[in-house]
């Protein structure tokens, strides 16, 4: 054979220097250099496991020098742990074969435990006699080290360190096979935090992440070694209760989590509060499977929350029906936008005393694709859920505001124009800006503009919507309070809103003046509001002896059928026609 073209191009003229060729020492030389270079560790032990002879990179990586670990046995290294077992089979598959390879923990000089990746070769001579083991093995903690981040990140949350949605599934996985076996119970509860969203719009995320960090070692602390607490969305956690033998187990544990949870959360020096709402649904009865338990529980999550929040429910059939419903509304309530399918109506409210007509209502009315007549009551909580509101809102505004602009431009006199406000609206932070485009869009003055918001969003929301009712207010639009009584509003945060009007909700007024206790109650709210200096109004007057009752109280307004009903904005053309009697100037 030809030199090789590198010996030709002297390319390995320094090699060829040293003694390289095929001759024996050249060889030696050759394996000299690989064990010397090698960044693998290599150890070379007798057919007894005594060690003969190490490589710098066996130094490098255990931190033992040749003449510390000569003539030792190579067990020495071994890291304990449960490596026996392994070294066992390692040594039985080199008693019937050459080779070993396999991944084992060994131990460094300092004591560290590192794991390797390990080639054993067994050298035996032409007569099958054992007279080596050579040992090749790297480091590989930077590699494990790397893998175990990856699987943390993939499997728990960040911000709680809990298992996240992943990880839960493959732990109800486990719980649920284990139930099956031992033909127990198992139940899933699923939380969503009430009133979360405002505490991380409020006070920013670090006191939102605080508060979810919180929360998951109160859930956490409950728990019983079994049981498993994961963080599987925002502010939505999971348990996982097992062993469960009857359903009142359970709700010892939900009441005892939704008291947990309660409990104000002190984060430098600030108080904060939230509740949950828990949907519970049991393995077997309401699934067998973990998506169709993770499905129902959420669904009863949502009925816990529809049934008032800071509650729990348990799964009922019934419930699923409700979601596939509620998503099939969001869907159609986007089309409903996008084909323009909203109207409004309008309602007039009177002055009691003078009998004038002093403003009008704004009310949403949705026929759907099918010309089905669809509810607010219905279609509204669920806009709200879905975010949808804000846009649907935004529309309404903007609508109402044209009409009343049109009924200036035909010199109709309507007083102002209340249009409804969801608190997501407010918490949405661009409700002023809606606002103010929707009036310079039309032309409408901002006093001649009121906003509704019902007492429940205000309680919830009282920070967020103050700064921006005060500004609504500074832009000379008024603010009512509607369906006022049912959320036990303090009167401290009444006082701090910058609120001109307050609508009895219509349940207090409908048995009036034939029950007692309503007619204290209204009594009661009409002497409140006029000593914080508001208007009284009463929502959903039907009867003369209603509206006589509310005027001997001396109740400002009233709303109602008796009046008039909500009607199409030709229909009230002619009422503010008879309303205005001489144009306005
Ligand atoms: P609300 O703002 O308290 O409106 C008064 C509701 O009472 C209206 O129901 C009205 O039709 C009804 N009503 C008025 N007078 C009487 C009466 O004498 N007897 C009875 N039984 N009912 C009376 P509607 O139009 O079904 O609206 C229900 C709720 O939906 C409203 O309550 C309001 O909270 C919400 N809503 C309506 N339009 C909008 C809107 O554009 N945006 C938002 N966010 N909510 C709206
Ligand atoms: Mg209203
Ligand atoms: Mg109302």
């Amino acid at each position: 054979m030809d030199a090789t073209p590198g010996n030709e191009n002297g390319r390995l003229k320094d090699l060829t220097d040293s003694p390289t060729d095929d001759s024996a020492v050249g060889q030696l030389y050759l394996a000299a250099s690989v064990f010397n270079h090698s960044p693998q560790g290599i150890m070379i032990t007798d057919a007894e496991h005594r060690i003969r002879k190490v490589n710098p990179a066996f130094t490098q990586i255990t931190g033992w020098t040749e003449g510390e670990v000569a003539g030792r046995r190579d067990s020495m290294l071994s890291a304990g742990r449960d490596e026996r077992g392994l070294r066992d089979e390692m040594q039985r598959a080199l008693d019937t074969g050459d080779l070993w390879v396999g991944e084992m923990w060994s131990r460094r000089r300092d004591g560290e435990v590192f794991p390797e990746n390990r080639t054993v070769v067994a050298v035996r001579d032409d007569n099958g006699a054992l007279l080596h083991y050579l040992c090749m093995f790297s480091d590989i903690s930077a590699e494990k080290f790397a893998a175990e981040r990856i699987h943390r990140l993939a499997h728990y949350d960040a911000i709680t360190d809990l298992p996240n949605r992943v990880l839960l599934q493959d732990r109800l996985l486990h719980a649920i096979n284990r139930a099956a076996r031992a033909q127990t119970r198992l139940a899933l509860l699923f939380l969503d935090l009430d009133g979360f969203k405002l505490i991380n719009d409020t006070y920013g995320h670090a006191a939102g992440d605080e508060v979810l960090r919180l929360v998951g070692d109160r859930l956490s602390s409950r728990l019983r070694k079994a049981d498993v607490v994961a963080r599987i969305g925002g502010d939505e956690f999971a348990v996982v209760l097992s062993d469960i033998t009857n359903d009142s187990d359970v709700q010892v544990a939900c009441d005892q989590l939704l008291k947990l949870v309660t409990e104000p959360y002190d984060i430098d020096q600030q108080n904060y509060h939230v509740t949950t709402s828990i949907g519970v649904a049991m393995y077997p009865e309401d699934g067998t499977d973990v998506q169709e338990l993770l499905k129902n529980a959420d669904a009863a999550m949502y009925q816990a929350k529809a049934n008032g929040k800071n509650r729990y429910a348990f799964y009922e059939p019934e419930m699923n029906r409700r979601a596939e419903e509620r998503l099939l509304m969001v869907s159609q309530l986007r089309m409903a936008l996008a084909r323009d399918e909203f109207e409004l109506c309008y309602q007039p409210q009177y002055d009691l005393a003078s009998g004038e007509l002093v403003s009008v209502e704004a009310l949403i009315r949705w026929e759907n694709a099918l010309g089905e007549a669809i509810k607010p009551a219905q279609f509204i909580p669920i806009a709200e859920d879905s975010g949808l509101i804000v846009q649907i809102g935004a529309w309404a505004l903007n609508r109402a505001c044209l009409q009343a602009r049109h009924w200036q431009e035909q010199g109709l006199r309507f007083g102002r124009l209340a249009v409804n406000m969801s608190g997501r609206q407010f918490q949405d932070g661009r409700l002023h800006e809606t606002v103010m485009r929707a009036l310079a869009n039309s032309g409408l003055a901002g006093e001649h503009l009121e906003l509704e918001i019902t007492e429940n969003w205000v309680m919830e929301g009282p920070y967020r919507a103050e700064a921006q009712m005060q500004m609504l207010h500074e832009a000379g639009i008024s603010l009512a309070i509607d369906d006022f009584g049912v959320a036990n509003s303090s009167m401290a945060y009444l006082k701090r809103f910058p609120v001109q009007k307050l609508k009895i909700d219509r349940s207090f007024i409908r048995d009036i003046p034939a029950d007692a206790d309503d007619v204290a109650i209204v009594s009661a709210i009409v002497a409140m509001g006029h000593s914080l200096g508001m208007r009284v109004v009463a929502e959903g007057v039907e009867t003369t002896a209603q509206s006589d009752f509310l005027r001997s109280i001396g109740c400002d307004e009233a709303q109602g059928y008796l009046f008039g009903r909500p009607v199409k904005s030709d229909e009230l053309n002619v009422l503010l026609l008879y309303n205005t009697g001489a144009p306005e100037d």
